[in-house]
């Protein structure tokens, strides 16, 4: 049966990464159909609504979905809930994809472009698994109001059920089976309920069923440090969404752009699996082909991986991003001076 790869480029730098994406898949995997839709802020201009029906039917009924960016500052005053980001949020949602993958690998030619000094960072290869669907970003209560004594508040919700933990830790152990077999799992047990409960429970499911895994824990703000101090000492980071979110940024800039860091968020069987930069829009640079094309295109590359089914196409894909960088293509945000094609152009003819 022939596969079918959703492409929702978004807004921004979005549409400008999709396409140099879309033209590495046409080369892999000619065979696999590749249909367009749109989200965020494009979806909005549309039809009213950042993620419309349409789009979400498009979304389950594909293999993979590849989406590059939303937002931006044309919809920033809008009220939340019809914010281009709503979009993003209720796609993960709907496909229940709970698990987000966050590679943070340093490329050898890039050695020189991370923050850190290589010999911190030469070799680096660590996965950030996150809990995408649950925790502060969905909890109930939430809100902005007024209370019984007149003071004005805003509040949201830090919860964990026992089987969302599970779900996610699960992932995390055949992750680290696959690799180094060693997962950190980050909470803040010392300070919050939900930290302490996250805790608990991760430990018990390694008693039950973490065989050939070594669990280790550690506080969130501990970690932050560690992964500018000493990050090689990591193979497989276990987080909530919250802390999830904000290490794996941190990570990125170990990798020497956030311009090079893939993700993929994975679901239960048979849910098609969602594919994005870690970046976002950068409106900044939006329009004028300075994108760093590579998250988009690894992006791909995970998509080829883990829910098409392809892993020589990914393997392709890998080499000939590698061998580009080793050849010196750059595009700014690596200090050189190639154009989003320009940059394609260059690992396209390494495949
Ligand atoms: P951003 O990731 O868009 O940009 C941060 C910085 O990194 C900017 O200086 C930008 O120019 C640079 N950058 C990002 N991607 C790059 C690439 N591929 N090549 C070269 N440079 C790159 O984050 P932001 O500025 O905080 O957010 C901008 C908008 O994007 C906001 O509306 C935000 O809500 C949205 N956002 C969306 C996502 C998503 O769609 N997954 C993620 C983060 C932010």
């Amino acid at each position: 049966m022939t596969q079918t790869l959703l492409l929702l480029p978004g807004d921004g730098i979005g549409p400008e990464v999709i396409a140099q994406a879309r033209r590495v898949a046409e080369q892999v995997a000619p065979d696999i159909t590749l249909t367009e839709g749109l989200v965020g802020g494009a979806a909005i201009d549309a039809g009213g609504t950042p993620l419309s029906n349409e789009t979400l039917e498009k979304a389950r009924t594909s293999d993979a979905v590849l989406l590059g960016a939303v937002g931006g500052p044309k919809w920033a005053n809008v009220e939340r809930i019809h914010r281009p980001e709503m979009g993003l949020l209720n796609l993960r949602k709907e496909l229940d994809v709970f698990a987000n993958l966050r590679p943070a690998y340093c490329f050898e030619a890039l050695v020189d472009a991370s923050s850190l000094k290589r010999d911190r960072v030469e070799g680096l290869d660590l996965m950030i698994v996150r809990e995408l669907t649950s925790g502060v970003y969905f909890g109930e209560p939430r809100g902005v109001d007024t209370d019984e004594n007149g003071i004005r508040r805003g509040y949201d919700t830090s919860i964990y059920t026992a089987p969302e933990i599970e779900r996610v830790t699960r992932i995390a152990f055949e992750i680290a089976r696959g690799r180094d077999g060693r997962i950190c799992s980050v909470d803040k047990s010392n300070v919050m309920e939900s930290g302490h409960f996250w805790r608990t429970e991760v430990t018990a499911l390694h008693e039950a069923g973490g065989s050939g895994v070594e669990l280790t824990h550690m506080l969130a703000d501990a970690c932050a440090m560690e992964l500018v101090r000493n990050p090689k000492q990591f193979d497989v980071i276990l987080a909530d969404n919250l802390f999830g979110d904000l290490l794996s940024d941190e990570a990125a800039m170990l990798t020497g752009s956030i311009g090079m860091l893939p993700s993929a968020s994975l679901g239960g069987e048979g849910v098609a699996g969602l594919f994005e930069p870690v970046h976002g829009s950068a409106p900044d640079i939006a329009g004028k082909g300075l994108a760093n094309p590579c998250a988009a295109i690894l992006s791909l590359e995970m998509a080829l991986r883990w829910s098409l089914g392809r892993p020589d196409a990914a393997d392709r894909v890998m080499a000939a991003v590698s061998k580009a960088l080793k050849e010196g293509a750059r595009t700014s945000d690596l200090g050189g001076s190639m154009s989003t094609q320009e940059m394609a152009d260059a690992i396209i003819a390494g495949l």
